[in-house]
């Protein structure tokens, strides 16, 4: 589903990814830890099409499949250049970014922006647009399932939310948008346990699927109790320097990143 080879990425002249590479398929769980300022989230931004990141060096490929039946047509594998599309086009492709950082919207209310959000991935599907209850109906089973206030959907996007009602924002943007590839960055920061959980079911419940792909990016082995990984890979230095399975979360969860760094480099 995504194919990330050499990648080397700059902001502000500051080379941060330095010959990244990361296959992702479809059905599977990937875990990224690492250490602060290691790269993971500066990763996110690139996949994601944030402006001010420069990709140097590189390739990142995307198969989509059935989400946009059209795309990549020509290619007989159904592969395209992710990083030649505009940051909306990787949204309409099936690209969901969670944001470490939940930005805040004010004036626009959460279904508004939820709203339209959707409706314009369904246009570039040649879906008709959901009417306000069509929508609504759908926003509040979504705000169900993650326990998040009803009345949180009518409030500006983020503003003044907890921690944790941000982060369950955005599993319900999540559940609405229903990508076929996800790229979490430190969701469960700042969520308490119950939160924790709920956010965790929410991940499994919306994207733990044979024809979808997730990308963890966490500090702590905690969220991986419950959206257990298929593969976990540390990001040190711009680039993935170990990868395993799920007991590799434990063993850096014991031995910290300067431990395994060490192995790596020796
Ligand atoms: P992580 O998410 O792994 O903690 P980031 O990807 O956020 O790390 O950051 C990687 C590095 O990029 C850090 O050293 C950070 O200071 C640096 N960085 C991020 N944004 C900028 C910027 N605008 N200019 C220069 N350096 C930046
Ligand atoms: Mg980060």
């Amino acid at each position: 589903m995504l194919k990330i080879e050499n990648l080397h990425a700059e902001i502000d002249g500051k080379q941060i990814l330095k010959g990244l590479s990361l296959s992702v398929n479809a059905g599977e769980v990937h875990a990224i830890m690492g250490p602060n300022g290691a790269g993971k989230s500066t990763l996110g931004y690139v996949l994601g099409g944030r402006p001010g990141y420069e990709v140097t060096q590189g390739s990142v490929i995307f198969r989509p499949t059935s989400v946009t039946p059209d795309q990549g047509r020509g290619d007989e594998e159904g592969w395209i250049d992710l990083l030649g599309l505009d940051p909306h086009e990787r949204a309409a492709a099936g690209l969901f970014l969670g944001f470490q950082y939940p930005v805040e919207i004010p004036g626009v209310s959460n279904v508004q922006f939820l709203r339209e959000a959707l409706n314009a991935q369904r246009a570039s599907r040649d879906e008709k647009p959901l009417s306000g209850a069509e929508f609504l109906k759908l926003a509040r089973a979504q705000a169900d399932a993650l326990a998040l206030p009803q009345e949180m959907l009518k409030r500006p996007v983020n503003v003044g939310f907890s921690g944790g009602e941000k982060k369950r924002n955005e599993m319900v943007q999540m559940g609405l948008i229903d990508p076929r590839l996800a790229i979490l960055d430190e969701t469960d920061s700042g969520l308490d346990i119950d939160a924790l959980r709920v956010v965790g079911d929410g991940i499994n419940r919306i994207m733990r699927r044979p024809d979808k792909a997730v990308i963890l990016i966490t500090h702590y082995q905690r969220l991986l109790d419950y959206v257990k990984p298929d593969f976990v890979h540390v990001l040190a230095e711009g680039r993935i320097t170990r990868s395993g399975g799920p007991e590799l979360a434990h063993q850096l969860e014991r031995e910290g990143y300067a431990e395994i760094g060490a192995e790596v480099a020796a």
